[in-house]
C-alpha cells in the first residue's frame, strides 16, 4: 500500500480520518473500556460509549495516545522518523518542545519493540520498566541514567531476515567469563561490545557495561567472525550505531530493535507499517 501521508496531513480532519482507519479497520469505533460498538459522537473526534459512558477517541489506549501529539502531528512525525531524522529535527519541523518529539520517537520505538517476536517478554519484564514502559503509561528515565542490569542480545540472521533476541539469562559478566576463561573473542564499538559466534548466534552484543569496558581482553590474532563482514545485518547495524552519536545503555535496546525492524523491511515502504504499529493497542502486561 502506498500511503501519501503528506496529503492526509494537510488538515486535522483528514489526518484524524486516516488514523481512525488504522485504529478501527472494521470502520466502526469500539470502546477501549468495555468493547461496546455503539457510541455518541462528540466534538473533535471524541466519542461517548453508549454502554459505559466512557469518553474516548481513536488513540485512547493505543501507543500513539501515549505521546500527546494530534493525529496530524503523528503523520508528520512518522514521515520524519521513517527518514531517520533526529528528535531535534522533528521538534523543529513540528514546532513542539524537544522532549515532546523525543517522547513520540520513543513511543514509536516501543511500538516497534512490542510487535517484534520477543517484544512482549521484553516489555513485561524488568527491562521494559527500564525502557520507560509502565503498564498503560510511559515513564521515561533520563537517557544517560544507568540501567540496573545491562542486557545482552543475540543476533541470528537466516536468509536475509535478522532476529535480535533479548537473552534475559545472560549478563555482561558471562561475556567476560567466556572471554577470560574460554578465549571468546570480543571487540568494542564505543560503549558497545560484541562477540564471536556463540551457540546459534552470529554474535552477542551489549552496550554500556563498565565491567566489560574495564576488563575485556583481546584474543591474540582473533576478532569476532562478524567483524570483517561487508554484508548482512551486523555491518548494516554497525554503520548506523556509529551515527547514533553516543548511544547509551538505556537507548541501545530500542535502537537495536529499531534496526532489526528497518533491516527486515529494507525493501518496503515502512510508513504504513509504522502507522499500524503506533495505532496498535498498548498491551496490558500487569
Ligand atoms: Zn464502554
Amino acid at each position: 500500500m502506498t500511503l501519501d501521508l503528506e496529503r492526509h496531513a494537510k488538515s486535522d480532519e483528514s489526518a484524524r480520518r486516516l488514523i481512525e482507519r488504522f485504529c478501527w479497520p472494521a470502520g466502526r469505533p469500539r470502546c477501549p473500556r468495555c468493547a461496546h460498538a455503539k457510541a455518541y459522537v462528540l466534538a473533535q473526534g471524541r466519542l461517548r460509549c453508549a454502554g459505559c459512558r466512557y469518553t474516548y477517541h481513536a488513540l485512547t489506549g493505543r501507543f500513539a495516545g501515549l505521546a500527546g501529539l494530534s493525529p496530524r502531528q503523528w503523520l508528520r512525525l512518522l514521515t520524519l522518523f521513517a527518514a531517520k531524522e533526529t528528535a531535534h529535527a522533528m521538534a523543529a519541523a513540528l514546532a513542539v518542545a524537544y522532549n515532546t518529539a523525543y517522547k513520540a520517537a520513543t513511543v514509536t520505538r516501543l511500538a516497534i519493540l512490542a510487535d517484534s517476536l520477543d517484544g512482549l517478554a521484553v516489555l513485561g519484564g524488568p527491562l521494559g520498566r527500564e525502557l520507560g514502559f509502565a503498564g498503560g503509561v510511559l515513564r521515561p528515565k533520563p537517557a544517560d541514567a544507568p540501567l540496573a542490569a545491562v542486557p545482552v542480545f543475540g543476533i541470528l540472521e537466516r536468509e536475509g531476515t535478522v532476529f535480535v533476541d533479548y537473552l534475559p539469562d545472560m549478563t555482561p559478566g558471562d561475556l567476560l567469563h567466556f572471554n577470560l576463561r574460554f578465549s571468546l573473542p570480543l571487540s568494542r564499538l564505543g560503549a558497545i561490545v560484541y562477540s564471536d559466534r556463540y551457540q546459534r548466534y552470529q554474535t552477542l552484543v551489549t552496550c554500556g557495561s563498565d565491567l566489560l569496558a574495564r576488563r575485556i581482553v583481546e584474543v591474540a590474532g582473533r576478532v569476532p567472525a562478524v567483524e570483517p563482514r561487508r554484508e548482512g545485518f551486523w555491518p548494516y547495524a554497525r554503520e548506523r550505531l556509529v551515527r547514533f552519536h553516543g548511544v547509551t545503555a538505556r537507548k541501545f535496546p530500542l535502537y537495536l530493535k529499531e534496526l532489526e525492524f528497518r533491516y527486515n523491511h529494507r525493501e518496503d515502504d515502512i510508513l504504513p507499517i509504522l502507522l499500524e504499529k503506533v495505532c496498535a493497542v498498548v498491551p496490558d502486561l500487569d
